[in-house]
């Protein structure tokens, strides 16, 4: 709009220029080397204008004559780099795919047609990696360290591979020197702590976590998880040492820092004890069972009450049972209690509800012992110890990385070594038939498992040999 208004005013402008001229046309007169021009002001005007815009069309002729070859090489240049990115963007998704191949032609076509060694090193990097040669991406790594630029993607990828060759050694010595190069990358704090516990350097994994929290890179009920877990590893390295006094107060900061961590109550109820806080040890029994019994929890209380008679024991047992008297771990370690001071009665009572449809291993093992220990049945033994043996199996400290159980709890998973890792858990159920000859299907087509005997309500058959315990490949919770 403003732009139409603008023409207008233009040709307006030169048209009241033309009509003026016309009616005051004045005259000229030149006298040049035997020449006489006699014309009007217009037209003299009008011959000036013309010669001025040739003048400027010639010069642009010109110019673009002399400009031409650097021209034509910008564009080649232009298109040659256009190609040499494309090649580039190629490798690199050839590189996300795996084809290790079209990688390796695209970074050869980039190296030819793009002057960007950076570029070119990370693609040639990533290419020998994917080909599997280890060496060469060591090197283009390597080399990328001498730029600016690149130095912190080639810190990145000599990372990898050293933790790829296990060499944790050299692996922690780089995120260390990434994590003073730039503080508070997250890549760089998660591989730094990951390679701290992986070495049990549970102090400095602290300073990462702190640093962490700095730059806002964990959520606090995390970071509080993840200090308590490290403080507990603290605290039994100090013990190892000799340092009660150390151990304990690392033990009592990581139940404060997260009071449902049964492995911190445990080692705080032993170290309150051998502190001679006997009061302490009881009460932080107490506190964690109301949180949610575990049976390590009922182990550590049986342990700091050793020089009780049994039936002390138990009676103190039942003190610890009142803040969940229901749960069936409070069940199982009242039964457990009960057997040991011989009180059958007591022991049958506490266990019948968790007897019904489909009793835990751990419940089927203390009716046999119960059986055997009363009335020296070993035949009503022997059958609870089958039913046990086909039972679901007890929960263990199951690692939720690797899936491999450990009897005892550590911050570390001893398999695939994965920090907090370890939860309290039912191994997934093995199927008994899976495990059974075919054969003992044909040769008892009416009940073809001790399940479907139990279910039938027939005694489950009895072999002369002892069943397999098939179903407790976990070892048990209890002792
Ligand atoms: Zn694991």
């Amino acid at each position: 709009m403003l732009r139409a208004v603008l023409i207008l005013v233009q040709i307006a402008i030169v048209v009241a220029i033309a009509v003026w001229l016309a009616d005051n046309p004045g005259a000229v007169h030149i006298e040049w080397q035997d020449r006489i021009i006699d014309t009007s002001v217009g037209v003299l005007l009008a011959a000036v204008a013309l010669i001025v815009v040739l003048a400027v069309g010639l010069y642009q002729v010109l110019r673009s004559v002399r400009r031409a070859p650097r021209a034509w090489a910008e564009r080649r240049r232009g298109r040659r780099r256009e190609r040499g990115y494309r090649a580039l963007t190629l490798g690199m998704v050839a590189v996300a795919a795996g084809d290790a191949e079209e990688a390796r032609r695209q970074q050869r076509r980039a190296e030819v047609l793009l002057d960007e060694p950076p570029l070119n090193l990370l693609l040639s990097a990533q290419t020998s990696q994917l080909e599997g040669d280890h060496e060469a991406a060591r090197k283009y790594f390597t080399a990328m360290l001498d730029r600016p630029e690149t130095a912190f993607l080639g810190q990145r990828g000599l990372l990898m591979q050293a933790r790829r060759d296990n060499d944790h050694a050299r692996a922690l010595q780089i995120a260390e020197q990434a994590n003073r190069q730039r503080p508070g990358t997250p890549w760089v704090l998660e591989a730094l702590f990951d390679l701290q516990v992986r070495n049990a350097n549970w102090s400095d994994a602290e300073l990462t976590l702190e640093s962490m929290r700095r730059h806002r890179l964990i959520e606090k009920p995390e970071m509080k998880r993840r200090q308590a877990v490290l403080r507990i590893e603290r605290s039994r390295a100090e013990a190892a040492r000799g340092n009660r006094e150390k151990a304990l107060q690392l033990a009592q900061e990581a139940q404060k820092l997260d009071p449902a961590l049964v492995p911190a109550a445990v080692d705080l109820i032993h170290l309150s004890r051998e502190a001679g806080n006997q009061r302490r040890a009881e009460r932080v029994a107490d506190l964690s069972w109301r949180r949610g019994p575990h049976p390590a929890v009922a182990r550590a209380v049986a342990d700091i009450h050793a020089d009780l008679t049994p039936l002390e024991r138990y009676r103190r047992f039942q003190k610890l049972a009142k803040s969940a008297p229901d749960h069936p771990e409070t069940r199982l370690m009242l039964a457990e209690a009960a057997i040991e001071a011989e009180l059958w009665g007591e022991a049958r009572s506490q266990l019948a509800p968790l007897l019904g449809t489909n009793p835990s291993a751990r419940a089927c093992r203390l009716m046999a012992e119960i059986e055997t220990g009363e009335h020296g049945d070993a035949a009503a033994a022997r059958s609870w110890l089958t039913r046990a043996s086909e039972a679901e199996p007890d929960p263990v400290w199951l690692c939720t990385e690797c899936g491999s159980a450990a009897a005892e709890w550590s911050a570390l998973c001893h398999s695939c070594g994965s920090f907090d890792t370890l939860r309290w858990r039912v191994p997934e159920h093995v199927p008994p038939l899976t495990l059974r000859p075919p054969v003992l299907l044909h040769e008892t087509p009416a009940i073809s498992t001790v399940e479907d005997a139990a279910a039938e309500g027939e005694p489950p058959p009895q072999g002369p040999s002892e069943p397999e315990s098939v179903g407790e490949d976990a070892p048990p919770a209890r002792g």
